[in-house]
């Protein structure tokens, strides 16, 4: 069986064709990436429509199997966690010129050290946008 598959049983998610080949898909991207990336980049559209890709990342990330951000763009970006536990809360680095999101598995291990003693994080959101090294060193400037 594969990982995709595996992980959808462990949390109780009937591993159907379309949704392991979804979740194998954001497991494959090496950053966080939208649905028309993933559409475009993974053969999916073989064997689905798009409305049914997008219904299956919303059904993937309810049940924490991966986690969906949103960019400064009004996009949402899915990702399979870039080290951190799948589907587990951590940061992004976006970049605003070419777009690319990366995840930062440790970024949200430093704001819970930095909770008040005894509190415990619920939702935690971390984001940081900027200028990747690749695009930083073509010269490039943030989009407005
Ligand atoms: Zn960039
Ligand atoms: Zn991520």
């Amino acid at each position: 069986m594969s990982r995709a598959a595996q992980l959808l049983r462990a949390a109780g998610v009937r591993a159907t064709r379309k949704r392991v080949e979804v979740l194998a898909a954001v497991l494959g991207a090496d950053r966080a990436v939208a649905p028309a990336e993933l559409w475009e980049r993974s053969g999916l559209a073989a064997f689905m429509d798009r409305a049914t890709l997008y219904r299956t990342l919303d059904l993937l990330a309810e049940r924490g199997l991966v986690l969906r951000t949103l960019g400064p763009d009004r996009a949402f970006r899915y990702c399979a966690g870039g080290g951190a536990p799948a589907g587990m809360a951590h940061g992004h680095f976006y970049c605003l010129c070419c777009h690319a999101m990366r995840c930062l598995p440790q970024a949200v291990l430093a704001v819970e050290q930095a909770l008040p003693p005894g509190a415990a994080a619920g939702h935690v959101e971390i984001r940081v946008d900027g200028l990747c090294a690749a695009c930083r060193a073509a010269g490039a400037r943030p989009e407005a």
